[in-house]
C-alpha cells in the first residue's frame, strides 16, 4: 500500500511523531514519482542539489525546492500522459493567467478523500439533509471551474435537499450573472421550510445581497455558512472576519461556530478550513513554509513572508512543492485541533491574477 494512501486514511489533525513521519514518507514517494517522470522538476531539484529521498526529517522538508506558481499558469506541467487524466480543473482568469490543475483518476480520488476527511474532522460532515444556496457557478455549465468543483464536492459531505446555484449562465448575454432575485426567494423559501440551510461561496456576494435588501432571516438551527474565495478586488468593502461573523449571526441566525471560511488554491488543492473559532488550520496532509521574498530563507515563526506549500496527493501534476506569490504567516489556535494555523496577508507584486473570486466580484460591480 502506498504511503500516500495510508496518510490520507489517517487523521488529518494527528500531529504525533509517527503521523508527521507518514507525511514525509508520502511526500518522498510523491516527489520521487514526479522526479522520475517530469523533466523540469528533476532539473530544478538537481540544480538545488536535493534528491527527494534526502528529505528525512521535518527540517529536511524545508530544503524542497519550490516550483514558482506562475510556471503552472504558463506551462502545462503534467507527469502522466494527457489521455490518462480524469479532470482538468481551472480557475477563471484573463490574459493567460489561468490557473489549472491536472488530475488523473487516483489523484482525483485522493483530493476528494482528503477534503472529506478534513471537513469531517472539523465537524462539518453530516448525514442531515440540508438545503444549499451556493454563491458560485452552476457546475452543470462550469464543470471544470475550481469553485464549482469545490461547491459540488462540499454539498456531498452532507445529505442534501434542494441545491440552488446563484451564479447562472445567461444564454442571452453569453455570460455568468448573479441571480439576486433568485437568491432572496431561495433564502425565504429555505427559512420557511424549517430544514437547515448551508450557504456556500464568496462572502462579498452574501454581504452585499443582505445589505442591499436589508435581509433579516432566522434560518433553522444547525444552519451553516461556508465561505471561500476571499474579498479579492473588493478589499475596500471587506469587513473584519469577526465583525462579518456577528453580522451573519444577526441577519441570518447562523451561529458563529457554524461559520467557516476556507482557503485553497487551484494549483495546490489542499483546503485550509476554519475551526469553530475562525482559524484556518494546516492539516498533516500538507506543510506550509514562510519565506523571505528577498532570498527565500525561512522567516522566523510568526513573521510574514511568501507562502510555500507542500502536499503529496497528486501523482499527475508536479506541484508537490509550490512557491506562491501570496503573503502570510503561521500561528496557532487553542481550540484543541492542534498544528499550525495559516494567516493570510495578501498578494505580493503589482500583477494581479484574476481568479474566480475577482471574476465573480466583477459581476457584482455590473449588477
Ligand atoms: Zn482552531
Amino acid at each position: 500500500m502506498k504511503a500516500t494512501d495510508r496518510l490520507l486514511a489517517s487523521d488529518p489533525f494527528d500531529f504525533s511523531a509517527s503521523a508527521k513521519a507518514l507525511f514525509r514518507e508520502s511526500f518522498r514517494e510523491n516527489v520521487l514519482h514526479h522526479y522520475e517522470r517530469h523533466e523540469f522538476t528533476r532539473k530544478l531539484w538537481q540544480r538545488f542539489g536535493v534528491h527527494p529521498l534526502d528529505l528525512q526529517t521535518e527540517d529536511d522538508l524545508a530544503r524542497a525546492p519550490g516550483t514558482m506558481v506562475h510556471l503552472f499558469k504558463e506551462h502545462e506541467f503534467c507527469s502522466v500522459p494527457r489521455e490518462s487524466l480524469a479532470l482538468v480543473l481551472t480557475s477563471s482568469g484573463t490574459g493567460g493567467q489561468k490557473s489549472q490543475q491536472f488530475l488523473d483518476p487516483e489523484s482525483l480520488a485522493n483530493v476528494k478523500s482528503l477534503a472529506l476527511s478534513i471537513h469531517r474532522s472539523l465537524g462539518m460532515a453530516s448525514s442531515t439533509a440540508y438545503n444549499y444556496l451556493c454563491f458560485t457557478y452552476d457546475p452543470a455549465v462550469a464543470q471544470d471551474l475550481g469553485t464549482a468543483f469545490t461547491d459540488e464536492l462540499l454539498t456531498n459531505f452532507t445529505g442534501k435537499r434542494e441545491v440552488y446555484y446563484a451564479i447562472q449562465w445567461d444564454a442571452k448575454t453569453q455570460a455568468f450573472a448573479l441571480n439576486e432575485t433568485g437568491v432572496i426567494e431561495t433564502l425565504r423559501r429555505f427559512e420557511a421550510s424549517g430544514h437547515p440551510t448551508r450557504i456556500l461561496g464568496f462572502p462579498a456576494f452574501l454581504y452585499e445581497v443582505i445589505s442591499k435588501h436589508d435581509l433579516r432571516l432566522k434560518l433553522a438551527p444547525d444552519s451553516w455558512l461556508q465561505t471561500g474565495g476571499g474579498w479579492k478586488g473588493k478589499a475596500d468593502k471587506e469587513i473584519p472576519k469577526q465583525e462579518f461573523r456577528r453580522f451573519i449571526t444577526e441577519r441570518l441566525g447562523i451561529p458563529e461556530a457554524n461559520q467557516r471560511d476556507m482557503f485553497g488554491m487551484v494549483e495546490h488543492g489542499i483546503p485550509y478550513v476554519d475551526c469553530e473559532r475562525g482559524n484556518l488550520h494546516v492539516p498533516n496532509f500538507a506543510r506550509v513554509f514562510v519565506r523571505s521574498p528577498h532570498d527565500l530563507s525561512l522567516r522566523p515563526r510568526g513573521e510574514r513572508g511568501l507562502l510555500h506549500y507542500l502536499c503529496s496527493y497528486n501523482f499527475s501534476y508536479p506541484a508537490s512543492s509550490l512557491l506562491t506569490t501570496d503573503y502570510g504567516s503561521l500561528g496557532s489556535c487553542d481550540c484543541g485541533l492542534g498544528g499550525e494555523t495559516l494567516i493570510l496577508a495578501g498578494r505580493a507584486g503589482v500583477s494581479k491574477h484574476k481568479g474566480c473570486a475577482l471574476k465573480a466580484l466583477e459581476l457584482l460591480e455590473t449588477t
